[in-house]
């Protein structure tokens, strides 16, 4: 944790652990690291996937088509055929009155040695049955000794990788399990009854015994499954406890509001009422602020329920008690367009404001760093350029950033390690538009304190959404027409957004400035239409994005760099090409960038069919709610939580077998039994943190 250390000190990078100079490692040594396997016990944790039953063998006469079976036999006829292509056909035969064939249609030399006309030969393989009798085309297949005995565990496969191939990573797993320390970290009593040792667990994962029904392994409700998912589970409770415990020893400044300040005249010109929700929300961040520990609150609330206001409220607080305060955004256009607003209301009242974007370079830059440093400014505004080493703060005592989930973990950890002289942490306010459902919150940030707002301000029109078939687009187009030539002033606005190509910048560009064209052309010279995309400079998008606010465009075609926090009232229709390539989040943000205003707003979603079957989920829900937690449960429901959280959020797939859904008693159990085992056994507790995360609990912090 980063509370000691002095002022300047370089980030240090949170984001992978530090590697050692290691020796040259063999492809496969390479490969299981990458896999992140690389103590024994990473390998004992390294689960099956499924199983191949090997412990018996099927009478060939009884062999039914479309199983996997294993059998053994003598071989009684091998012989390359030429005819079609060349193969290699043998014919078994284990005196159960039938016959196999095993057909090889790549082999070598060696292959035909072994199996050679007398060979005893154990193979196993999906059997067909059809016009030539009984076959298995490339079987697995050794030669054996008539009596060879039968393993008597069943065979695991475990999740492999291009190069690792699963002969290797079987034995590599079996040496981890024989070496690893397996003994019992928990003390008696406090594993939920019924599960396992952990030691009986392992063994009855990776070595069934034979007769194990594969069902209750392959499902994962067997008890040493549960066990396994337990101890992950309990893993994950106690290293987000402990770092809310570390939390809790940090100290920060405390803010008290204060009379006659920013804050009062902020909220005195404010044009608008704050909803209740809003007040809520703005109460317990004050509470937060007043304290003298760090704050490390979430901010959620649906697209347009009004956040920005709410973190202009805390900065103020925070410049009042004469603290610096950062406010961050994904991207330039995001900061730019999101924060103009706040600016707009904040620098008439006399407030020191720095930019700091990463196209803003050399003396312009320094310029800025410079009244960072010196505290001039006030408000430190911009994108990741705000946590760049070269950038400290004299005073730092409130961060912000918005749209959270779009920053990594690691850049979130930096911002917490800018300290200030007194090696204070500034408080911390996350924004996100995307709401967690709340057992995920529970679950991934129990670090973490959830303010939600639940309410949009008032005299807002819902969103009608509407979904056409791509062959319907001159309708769309029609539709168009109809919004922008509307006999109103001022006169309303369209989004037209294109499609994510992916990995291809190019082809997005390309179908972007067609669509431009194709627009410009059919709408003709009494509608100006804008074309914004991601290779334009930042100065460029800003000269549309303000020439779109301005009302001198009626139609903005554009990638989806408007997809966050981009707040146009005026615009009331937003056409969204290719729907189904977008996720269900991502779609709902961009159809907030519609219904600011008063006016009635729709959204058209355009498809191609045909539709898969999660693309037309996504589409319905879309159709259906313009609640942005519901189409959270959806997109739950949809992905799964993993997907849902992404890699980066979730810090490596910190959860690898456990499903905070499915097994929701078992998480209970672990959220009970944490807090009692740090407060008894916190050696235990650390040993068990050490043994499920190794260096990975760092992710949890952030
Ligand atoms: P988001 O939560 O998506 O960031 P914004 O903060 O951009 O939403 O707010 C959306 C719009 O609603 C802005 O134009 C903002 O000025 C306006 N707004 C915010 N709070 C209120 C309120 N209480 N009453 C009326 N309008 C409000
Ligand atoms: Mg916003």
């Amino acid at each position: 944790m980063p509370t000691n250390s002095p002022q300047a000190v370089s980030v240090p990078p949170v984001s992978a652990p530090p590697v050692a100079p290691q020796p040259a490692l063999s492809a496969p040594q390479r490969a299981l690291r990458k896999l992140g396997l690389v103590r024994d016990i990473d390998l004992a944790l390294h689960l099956p996937l499924r199983y191949e039953d090997e412990t018996r063998i099927a009478p060939i006469s009884g062999l039914r088509d479309g199983s996997v079976a294993q059998v053994q036999g003598t071989v009684r006829e091998a012989r390359v055929e030429t005819r079609s292509r060349r193969q290699l056909l043998v014919v078994l035969d284990d005196g159960s009155g039938g016959e196999l064939t095993l057909r090889l249609l790549h082999f070598y030399p060696s292959n035909q040695k072994t199996l050679a006309v007398g060979a005893v030969i154990r193979a196993r393989g999906e059997v067909r049955v059809g016009f030539f009798g009984r076959e298995m085309v490339h079987p697995v297949f050794k030669a054996v000794a008539p009596d060879a005995p039968l393993p008597q565990a069943l065979t695991p496969v475990y999740p492999a990788s291009a190069q690792l191939p699963q002969a290797y990573l079987r034995k590599a797993v079996a040496s981890g399990l024989a070496r690893a320390h397996l003994g019992e970290l928990l003390p008696e009593g406090t594993v939920p009854a019924g599960l396992p040792p952990l030691r009986e667990a392992l063994l009855a994962l990776h070595q069934p015994a034979a007769g194990t029904p594969l069902e209750t392994l392959e499902d994962h409700s067997h008890p040493a499954w549960q066990r396994l998912k337990f101890d992950e589970l309990l893993a994950q409770q106690l290293s987000q406890a402990q770092a809310q415990a570390a939390r809790a020893l940090l100290r920060a400044p405390a803010m008290m509001p204060c009379v006659g300040g920013l804050r009062e005249s902020f909220h005195a010109a404010l044009p608008f009422l704050l909803t209740a929700a809003q007040q809520r929300v703005v109460a317990e961040i004050d509470a937060d602020l007043a304290h003298p520990r760090p704050m490390h609150r979430l901010l959620q609330g649906d697209v347009g329920s009004g956040k920005t206001v709410v973190a202009a409220l805390a900065a103020t607080t925070a410049m009042d008690a004469g603290w610096q305060c950062a406010l961050m955004a994904p991207t330039e256009i995001l900061a730019e367009q999101h924060f103009r607003k706040l600016i707009g209301w904040l620098e008439p009242l006399g407030v020191g404001i720095a930019w700091l974007m990463g196209s803003r370079k050399g003396k312009a830059r320094q310029a800025m760093v410079a009244r960072v440093a010196s505290g001039e400014a006030q408000l430190v505004v911009g994108t990741h350029a705000v946590i760049q080493d070269d950038v400290v703060f004299a005073r730092l005592g409130l961060a912000i950033v918005d749209e959270q989930h779009r920053f990594g973990v690691a850049q979130r950890l930096a911002l917490r390690a800018k300290l200030d002289e007194q090696r204070l942490e500034p408080h911390l306010l996350m924004m996100s538009a995307t709401p967690i459902p709340r057992t995920l919150a529970m679950s991934y940030y129990a670090d973490l304190d959830v303010s939600t707002i639940d309410e949009l301000p008032p005299g807002r029109t819902p969103i009608v959404t509407k979904l056409f078939a791509d062959g319907r687009r001159a309708d769309v187009v029609a539709r168009i027409r109809q919004e922008v030539t509307a006999p109103v002033q001022p006169r309303r606005q369209v989004y037209w957004v294109c499609p994510l190509v992916e990995e291809s910048e190019h082809l997005d560009l390309q179908n972007a400035t067609a669509t431009h064209a194709e627009l410009a052309a059919a709408l003709g010279p009494g509608v100006q239409v804008g074309l914004l995309h991601g290779r334009m400079k930042a100065a460029e998008k800003a000269a549309v994005m303000a020439q779109f606010s301005g009302g001198q465009l009626q139609v903005l075609v554009a990638t989806t760099v408007i997809e966050v926090g981009v707040d146009v009232p005026n615009a009331s229709l937003m056409v969204i090409e290719h729907a189904e390539r977008f996720g269900l989040a991502q779609l709902h943000q961009l159809r907030g960038r519609v219904g600011r205003g008063a006016a009635a707003s729709a959204c058209v979603l355009l498809y191609t069919t045909p539709l898969s079957a999660t693309g037309k989920a996504r589409l319905k829900a879309m159709a259906e709610t313009n609640d942005g937690f519901e189409i959270a449960r959806r997109d739950l429901d949809i992905r799964g939580p993993g997907e849902f959280m992404g890699a980066r959020q979730s810090g490596d797939a910190l959860l690898r077998f456990a499903d905070l859904n499915e097994d929701s008693v078992l998480l209970q159990q672990a959220r009970a039994l944490a807090p009692r085992l740090l407060r008894e056994h916190p050696q235990a507790a650390s040993q068990h943190v050490a043994r499920w995360l190794g260096s990975k609990s760092d992710y949890l912090k952030a």
